[in-house]
């Protein structure tokens, strides 16, 4: 009954809020393959959003929280751990966008390689857009703010500054590999298996 289930999750989550002591309690989304459907950023739903998918029937519970939510008529431990009950395939093409940028280059400067938080980073055009250079994935790339300045408008040659890794468009695979050595802050006890079980794997 799906409409009954909207309804529910809708009730459950109206009025509940005060109850659950302004915590949040975020369910980890796993695809139908059991992996996290994104790692950037972490693919995570509110627990109004998977009370109502577990009402849907959408999604399999994997793990939950110790806190309850109440209707008059039933009761809810929240989902930590869904799992996609239909596997959606993952898009193909990243998307440019800053944190990805970053993450395709380990959150380190192209240029000394140093590492870095992402709000310590910049990016870089290697050809300058002053000189006509555009920002694709393939001329953009991170960088230190000391580097940025140090290379300001020009060309790498002119610098003697090249990147170390010619930049390109990486592939899903490449962003989800580098995903993985870069956890997210929060990190609910029951999700680590799910984020890590494969790069345990590795070590
Ligand atoms: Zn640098």
């Amino acid at each position: 009954m799906p409409d009954g289930g909207m309804a529910l999750g809708n009730q459950l989550a109206h009025g509940t809020q005060l109850a659950l002591g302004g915590q949040t309690f975020p369910a980890l989304v796993l695809n139908a393959d059991f992996r996290p459907l994104s790692y950037f950023p972490l693919s995570i739903w509110s627990w109004q959003d998977a009370v109502k998918a577990v009402w849907l029937d959408r999604v399999s519970v994997l793990s939950e929280y110790e806190t309850a939510v109440h209707s008059p008529r039933m009761t809810m431990r929240l989902p930590s751990v869904i799992a996609l009950k239909e596997y959606i395939p993952s898009a193909r093409r990243p998307a440019f966008t800053r944190f990805n940028v970053f993450l395709r280059d380990e959150f380190s400067c192209q240029y000394c390689g140093v590492d870095r938080p992402s709000h310590d980073l910049t990016f870089d055009h290697v050809i300058p857009r002053s000189r006509g250079g555009r920002t694709t994935w393939e001329n953009v790339v991170t960088a230190c703010g000391p580097c940025n300045l140090r290379k300001a408008a020009m060309l790498p040659k002119e610098c003697r500054m090249y990147p170390r890794q010619t930049p390109r468009q990486p592939t899903s695979w490449e962003l989800q590999d580098n995903g993985r050595s870069f956890p997210p802050n929060y990190l609910h006890e029951s999700w680590r298996d799910y984020l890590y079980w494969d790069s345990e794997l590795e070590s």
